[in-house]
Formats: C-alpha cells, structure tokens, sequence
C-alpha cells in the first residue's frame, strides 16, 4: 500500500451520521477546508458509520445538505467517488479484517476471550488497589479454552509517544500509561480508534484536523499506524472544543445552537456563519472581523487557534450576521428573503427590502417585522392623546401620494406642527396598523400596505373617519 507524499496535502472530516449535522463539524470542516486549500490540496469526506446502533442514511444526508449549504465541498466522498474509496467505513470492514489478522498473524495482537463481568472485575480490584487500571493480559499470557466470543486487542508496546501538534505544539504521551486495548469488537466491527488511523493511512492523509477530544486518542491511533508499517501524518491539529455560553461543552441534547439547521432555519447567512465560526478559536491577530472567504484563506493559520475551549456568542454571530444583510444589494436580498416570506410576492418583498435592511439580525426576523402585511391586527386601546395623533395623520396623509417619501414629508408636518416628538406621533399610528410597537420605519410601515387598507386602519383606530 502507497505511504502518505507528504508534499500532497490532504485532510479529511470523519462524521458520524448519529444525529442532526452538529456545529462542530461545520467548524472541524471549515479548518480542514481552510487548511488544504490554502496548501493546494484534497479535503475528503468519510462517513464513520461503524456504530450500526446509531447510524442512519438519512442522517448522512443532513450531514451533506449542511456542509454544501456552507460551501464547505469536498473533493472526494461516497457520494462524488475518488481514488481511495469506499469512503463510508461500513462498506471497509475487509480492509479492517485484513489489518486485524496481519496485527494476530505478526503478533503484534492478539484475541481476549475475557467476559464482561470479568474485566469488571478486574477493574474494581484495581480501584481497590488505588493504582490506575490497565488490562492484565491475562489472554495474552493464559487465554481461556472453550470460549467462542472474543474480541482482538492490540499489544500496546509501550514508550513514548510523541507528535506534532500544529495547534499544540510537540505532544508526548506515556504510552505505559496505555492498557492493551480493543480494536475489533464482538460482533467483529472495528473500533474507532482502529477503523480511523487504518483508513487514514489507507487515504493517504497528511494531516489530522479534529477536535480536541481526540486528543487522547491520538497516541492510540500512531501506535498502531506504526505497528501496520504506515507513515505517520505528517502532523495533527485538536480544535478547541465549542462551549456553550455557560462553559459547558456543546452537547446535541442540551444546546439548541448545537443544531446547524438552526442557522439555516433562522435566516443567517452561511457566509457570515464561516465568518463567525472561523473566528470561534481563531483570532487574525488584527482588529478585523468580517472576513471574506479568500481573505480567510489568506489569514488563517493554526499558530492563532486557542487552546482553550471557545465560547458560543450569539451577539457577536447576530452582529456579525447583521452586517452581512446590510452588505447584500437588495435583489440578493430579496433573493435571499423569499422562503421566509411565503405570503408576500416578490415586488412587496422588493420594496421592503431598504427598510428592512438596517433592522435585520437574522432573515426569519423579516416574517415578525411584516406579518401586518398578511394578517389584520386587533384594533390598539388608545389614550385621548393618541387619537388626536392619529387624526391628524389621516389628514396629512389623505392624497398623499403612497410612497415612504411623500408619507415621510407628511407626518413630519403634523411632528411640527404638533411640537410632540416624533415617536409620540409615530408609535400610535404604528400600533394601529401593525399591532406592534416594532416595524419597520415608519413611512415605509404605512407604504407597505395598500393605501385604502392602511388608511381603513388609521380610522378604525380612531373609531371611524377623521
Ligand atoms: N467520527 C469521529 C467524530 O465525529 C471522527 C473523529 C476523527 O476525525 O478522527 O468525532
């Protein structure tokens, strides 16, 4: 088998379809993304599907919806083929047999036909002992007869294991520390911890970019990349973990922003979700925040990435968000609004498109700021000072040619010539069209509507014509 050309770059994500498309993977994607292609090379998609208790297509095509809706594409995958497939890890147990007998064959492992209850057992009497547990290769040494179940474990040789970690630095684990572990269950699957770096040799991997709780597992994977006779990766990278805002670590359970169909469910842009999760772990060491995906690729690099776990900032996303609405034209925009607002036609949407621009966070806030377009509100309980407002509205506006400016001029006159502020003129004619004390400014919250339609609300407020 070919050794990994550390002159070719290639990186890999390695998700599992267990669930919905978790926000860590969209930011472990986004690094490996940023990584290869700055350095020319191949980013490949692996779907971990070992886990047959948990996996299901259908969480797969999540896993692809999201990343295409990202624009994070990967140059080979189940889906698209490639040189060094299958890449899904179910349809590559012979490969893992294969390695499994050559590891039993050179006895570099060997099979544990220990139960349970046994290990259990093994593992309360070192508790009790108070020294750290590590299985007592009793199957390497005086294996059971008459046992048909058994799992294979790895021989661990022991020393020391040392990487490179681009994040890191120079990483040493103990590998004494390190018990005889598993790495073909059962039932004959694979083992993460075995089915990973097999397949990274396999895939000629070059760099490692995940999370930071693999890091532990890392000197498992080389230790066995060494004894199969691969070239090690060239390096590694462990991403700080996502943290929720009250520290925790992100979890699909608890954390609704753990959900990347959230993002796209809300309205923010995928663009300035890269932009802000490219900054969730990475700082550019300047003062600029919005990024385009070329200045990204310009900039990153791991020797910015934090230690540390990063934590979730709604309002630094929700800024960052903002910022990318009001830096789309307004046919993008438009574009970009139609399936949040399924009641409006296009030229409506058009229209508002201005207006909405400097009050937007998040594209779903756009059905909140119009739905008085497409729904009657309750007729407002007015104070007297209210209805003098509104009154004198209806006058300024009768005749008025409906658009923002006209109206603007309009109730600006009646501002003046009342001496009010302009928001106490304002706010009851805004409740009385929408119901609500947030819309859209408000000559645009009056052009919106038809002319006939708003002005029927303004009267009805007011108990009947001016
Ligand atoms: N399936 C593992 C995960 O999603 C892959 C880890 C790795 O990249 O090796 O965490």
């Amino acid at each position: 088998m070919a050794v990994p050309d550390a002159s070719k770059v290639r990186v890999r994500i390695a998700p599992s379809p267990t669930g919905f498309a978790h926000l860590g993977t969209a930011s472990t994607a986004l690094y490996n993304v940023l990584f290869g292609r700055a350095n020319g090379g191949t980013f490949v998609l692996r779907i971990d599907d070992t886990d047959v208790e948990r996996n299901r297509p259908e969480y797969e095509l999540v896993i692809y919806e999201s990343l295409h809706w990202l624009g994070l594409d990967w140059d080979e995958g189940p889906d698209k083929g490639g040189p060094d497939g299958p890449y899904r890890q179910s349809e590559r147990l012979d490969l893992y047999k294969e390695h499994a007998a050559r590891l039993l064959g050179e006895g570099k492992a060997y099979r544990c036909y220990c139960t349970p209850e046994e290990l259990d057992a093994e593992r309360k009497q070192a508790q009790a002992e108070k020294r750290p547990y590590k299985y007592s290769r009793r199957c390497l040494t005086n294996p059971p007869s008459g046992r048909p179940e058994f799992t294979v474990r790895f021989k661990v040789p022991g020393g020391e294991v040392k990487f490179t970690d681009m994040i890191r630095g120079e990483m040493s684990f103990d590998a004494d520390l390190i018990g005889d572990f598993i790495i073909v269950k059962s039932d004959g699957y694979p083992t993460y911890n075995f089915a990973s770096p097999v397949d990274d040799a396999a895939m000629k991997i070059t760099h490692v970019i995940r999370g930071e709780e693999h890091l532990s597992n890392t000197p498992y994977q080389l230790m066995l990349v060494d004894a199969l006779g691969y070239t090690r990766p060239v390096a590694y990278a462990h991403m700080p973990l996502i943290l929720a805002k009250d520290g925790a670590k992100l979890s699909k359970r608890k954390h609704p922003e753990a959900n990347l169909a959230l993002y796209r469910e809300q309205g923010y842009l995928p663009e300035a979700l890269i932009n802000y999760l490219a900054l969730l772990g990475w700082n550019p060491g300047t003062s600029q925040e919005i990024f385009t995906f070329d200045e990204l690729l310009r900039a990153f690099s791991f020797d910015r990435v934090q230690h540390a776990g990063a934590r979730f900032d709604w309002e630094k996303l929700n800024w960052i968000n903002g910022e990318y609405i009001r830096r789309l034209d307004d046919e993008e925009l438009t574009r970009r609004l139609r399936p949040f607002l399924p009641n409006l036609d296009e030229a409506t949407i058009r229209r508002a498109v201005p207006a909405l621009k400097t009050r937007l966070t998040k594209l779903a806030d756009a059905a909140d700021l119009l739905d008085y377009l497409w729904t009657d509100p309750a007729p407002p309980e007015l104070d007297p000072d209210s209805v003098e407002s509104i009154r004198a509205a209806v006058h300024a506006l009768n005749g008025v040619p409906w658009e923002p400016e006209p109206i603007h001029d309009a109730l600006m006159q009646v501002v003046e010539e009342s001496g009010a502020k302009p928001n106490k003129i304002f706010m009851p004619i805004r409740l009385a069209v929408t119901g609500k004390k947030i819309s859209p400014p408000i000559d645009y919250t009056l052009a919106l509507l038809p002319q006939d339609v708003a002005m029927s609300r303004l009267q009805r407020a007011i108990g009947g014509p001016a």
